[in-house]
């Protein structure tokens, strides 16, 4: 008999965690539903929490309390609200986390259930761009698993399986190029929020979404693997592949290209890790390669894609670079969806911010701790909105 296995579910409303419950109901013996969280679609939230049988409800946001609270109301689910619930949530007992919170609001509740030594399926790529050290060494401290589910990583993840990673010559992630692809350069800088938030291949969050028309999701993939698997920067590759069909490919040292291959569809990456250290039957398509028939690849031009570069410079610099970078990041999406600023000019806004904190986040100055992160997160949102008047 199988065992019942305990899981929650951070960002549960999310793309990510919406294909997360899809898998955990198609086998309602196999799990035992613990926590779901979500944000301002309370009506999702209920409705899962109420067919999931989850214990504990939380919105993270208290005005949502009230209504979270009516929905659910006579069915004994629990319910709380804020983010200190969000983390609290992530205290209790479960086998299986999975970390789908959109941005840095997504590493407080993920340390915390690596504190308790849960499995934490990572979705939420912001926690290794901000605090890698911090998480894996907390994960190692309360013999906690920490598994890859970007599509990408969990490519590399099981292209590793077996292997020997000092015989990795490079790792080669792939990009889709997002929305604007073939766009000319010059029509960039008029780019919408609607045009970028249309996804070729993936049907994601509207941020991921932005963020792959700018290939800041790309730049933050390369500092996660950097994080994840430790591999030094030179041997990290982002290659534009406009299918999305090859996720990752790992080059050894007898020049063998290990290629990870799949439907764009994320309940693989997912289930992945969901069944892991097995391997279960998903619910998937089967690639057709006759049908498909050819692969193709473009250079990922370093004049199109600003944030590649910038994030080479986060690696570079090291310390809490990455937790600059990715507010600014955050704080350039915010005001791009807001209309207050231009596509193009989230990147100069991302290196802007860096530029002023340069000196205090880098590598020289390197004191990783909980509150140093946020303590910066702030000060570069802070500074990403000043900047904004300078822009060109
Ligand atoms: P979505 O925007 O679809 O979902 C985000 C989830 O986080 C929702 O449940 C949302 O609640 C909740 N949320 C939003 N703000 C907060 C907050 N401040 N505190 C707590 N919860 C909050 O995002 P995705 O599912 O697309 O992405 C989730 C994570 O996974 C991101 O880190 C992304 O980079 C990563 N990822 C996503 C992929 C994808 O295919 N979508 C692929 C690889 C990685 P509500 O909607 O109810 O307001
Ligand atoms: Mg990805």
């Amino acid at each position: 008999m199988t065992q019942v296995r305990r899981v929650s579910v951070f960002g549960a409303t999310g793309s990510i965690g919406q294909n997360t419950l899809d898998l955990i109901a198609r086998d309602p013996q196999g799990f035992e539903v613990v926590a779901l969280t979500g944000g301002r679609n309370v009506a999702r939230l209920a409705h899962d929490a109420i067919r999931l049988k989850a214990q504990i409800a939380v919105t993270c946001f208290d005005e949502c309390r009230a209504e979270l609270e009516e929905r659910l109301k006579g069915t004994g689910i629990e319910v709380a609200s804020g983010d200190a619930a969000v983390v609290e949530a992530a205290s209790r007992p479960a086998d299986w986390v999975m970390s789908a919170i959109v941005g840095a609001a997504g590493l407080r509740p993920g340390l915390e259930a690596l504190k308790h030594g849960t499995t934490l399926a990572l979705a939420n790529k912001e926690s290794l761009v901000t605090a890698g050290p911090l998480l894996l060494s907390e994960a190692k401290a309360h013999g906690a698993t920490v598994l890859p589910v970007d599509s990408e990583h969990s490519a590399i993840f099981q292209a590793l399986i077996g292997e020997d990673q000092s015989a990795v010559e490079r790792v080669i992630i792939t990009a889709s190029g997002g929305a604007f692809r073939d766009w000319p350069m010059e029509k960039l800088a008029t780019a919408t929020v609607a045009e970028a938030s249309s996804h070729p291949n993936w049907d994601m969050g509207q941020r991921i979404t932005i963020d792959s028309a700018s290939m800041f999701n790309k730049a933050m993939e390369v500092i996660e693997t950097k994080e994840f698997f430790g591999f030094t920067p030179d041997q990290i590759e982002v290659i534009v592949h406009p299918e999305s069909m090859i996720h990752a490919l790992v080059g050894f040292n007898d020049g063998a290209l290990m290629a990870h291959v799949g439907p764009a569809d994320m309940r693989h990456a997912i289930g992945f890790a969901l069944n892991w250290p097995d391997r279960k039957t998903l619910p998937v398509e089967r690639l057709d390669l006759a049908k498909i028939g050819a692969f193709t690849f473009r250079e990922a031009c370093a004049d199109r894609y600003p944030a590649l570069g910038l994030a080479r410079r986060v690696m570079e610099e090291g310390g809490l670079m990455g937790a600059v970078f990715n507010a600014a990041k955050e704080a350039a999406l915010d005001h791009f969806i807001a209309e207050e600023i231009g596509f193009l000019q989230m990147s100069e806004m991302v290196e802007r911010t860096m530029d002023r904190l340069s000196p205090r986040a880098g590598l020289q100055n390197d004191v990783m701790s909980l509150d140093s992160i946020l303590d910066i997160d702030r000060e570069a949102r802070l500074i990403a909105r000043e900047t904004i008047k300078t822009l060109g």
